[in-house]
């Protein structure tokens, strides 16, 4: 029997608990607790240096933690480090295929006897006139494309990906994007790792956000959004001199947060904040109203508001642990 197959199928993909490594004095990973279930996306988003690279390293068995577990598929990435690699497919870095190195060939050089179904992994990620084009001649998009072919090969439980799009041109990165997406709609999953943060809102199930190596929080992006950037802001203009009326009738609704009167005393600008739901209410008041304003505005909060405030914000000191483990897709 395959030893593979003693892997249990419905075993959480990865476990990471209590995880810390430092680099002499420098502490990269600083008891981290992380969960990736079978079938999500989950990024693991921070900025330069927050501790990411070497989190991945540890999962992936390249790096020995210096406390904490490590689990993948149960088993732990240093003792089994072979039977780890062969279930984890991930993305190279550019510089690690020489420039001469033709699609077919990297294709034939990446396969083991797992690799499956190379034909249809170059057609699906649109690769299929390029397989004699050398490495080097590829563009960005093209390139991190082969690397997503790569990663997927040898049928791999769990891929990871690693700043995925980075130095790609914004045509390129959506390209890349719709990759990842195909990914996720057909329920491989993926450990994402990046700092963009609307690379997470287009492409995440959940998202841990890390800094210096420890975890600020982890949620579905409706749960992140909800707890750090659940405010959205309607912003239009009336013409009238006299708001009182209005804003009297509007406070029955939600909160007025601002009303300022334009020059000239014709209109004023009203500024209404609340919860997502406010939006329909404030123009359900309006077209009660008989008045439509043409200067409408709506900031919704999303993700990458969320993210911001939370990565720039004051450490949350709670530790996440219970919001670690996300629901199955
Ligand atoms: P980036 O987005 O820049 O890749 P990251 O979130 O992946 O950053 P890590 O690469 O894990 O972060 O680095 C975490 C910390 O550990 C940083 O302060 C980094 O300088 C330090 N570090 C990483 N690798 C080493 C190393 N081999 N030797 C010494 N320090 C290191």
């Amino acid at each position: 029997m395959n030893r593979l197959h003693e892997v249990p199928a419905d075993a959480d993909i990865v476990t990471v608990r209590g995880l810390s490594k430092s680099y002499g004095d420098r502490v990269a990973v600083d008891h981290l607790d992380l969960d990736v279930a079978a079938g999500e996306v989950l990024g693991l988003i921070g900025a330069n240096g927050a501790g990411k690279t070497t989190t991945v390293e540890c999962i992936q068995g390249l790096r020995r933690p210096d406390a904490g577990t490590v689990r993948v598929l149960g088993l732990d990435p240093v003792r089994d480090a072979d039977r780890v690699r062969q279930l984890v497919g991930s993305q190279l870095q550019s510089s690690a295929l020489p420039d001469r190195l033709r699609v077919s060939e990297a294709i034939e050089l990446f396969s083991t006897r797992r690799a499956k179904d190379a034909d249809g992994l170059v057609e699906r990620f649109g690769l299929s006139t390029k397989l004699t084009s050398h490495f080097g001649s590829m563009s960005g998009g093209e390139q991190q494309r082969l690397f997503l072919v790569l990663a997927l090969l040898n049928q791999p439980r769990l891929v990871i990906l690693d700043e995925l799009t980075q130095g790609l041109d914004p045509a390129a990165r959506r390209e890349v994007w719709a990759s990842v997406a195909q990914l996720r709609d057909a329920g491989t999953t993926v450990l994402l790792v990046t700092h963009e943060l609307d690379e997470a809102e287009v492409l995440c199930d959940r998202v841990v956000a890390i800094r210096s190596g420890r975890v600020l929080d982890a949620g579905t992006p409706a749960e992140l959004v909800a707890r750090h950037a659940g405010i959205a802001t309607t912003r239009f203009g009336v013409h009238t001199a006299d708001p009182a009326p209005i804003v009297r009738e509007l406070l029955g609704v939600r909160g007025v947060h601002d009303v300022t009167a334009a020059p000239g005393g014709s209109s004023t600008q009203i500024t209404v904040r609340g919860e997502r739901s406010s939006i329909a209410h404030v123009g359900a008041w309006l077209a009660d109203r008989g008045d439509i304003p043409a200067d409408l505005r709506v900031d919704v909060p999303d993700l990458e508001a969320a993210l911001l405030t939370l990565l720039d914000g004051p450490d949350v000191l709670e530790p996440a642990t219970s919001v670690l483990t996300g629901a199955h897709r």
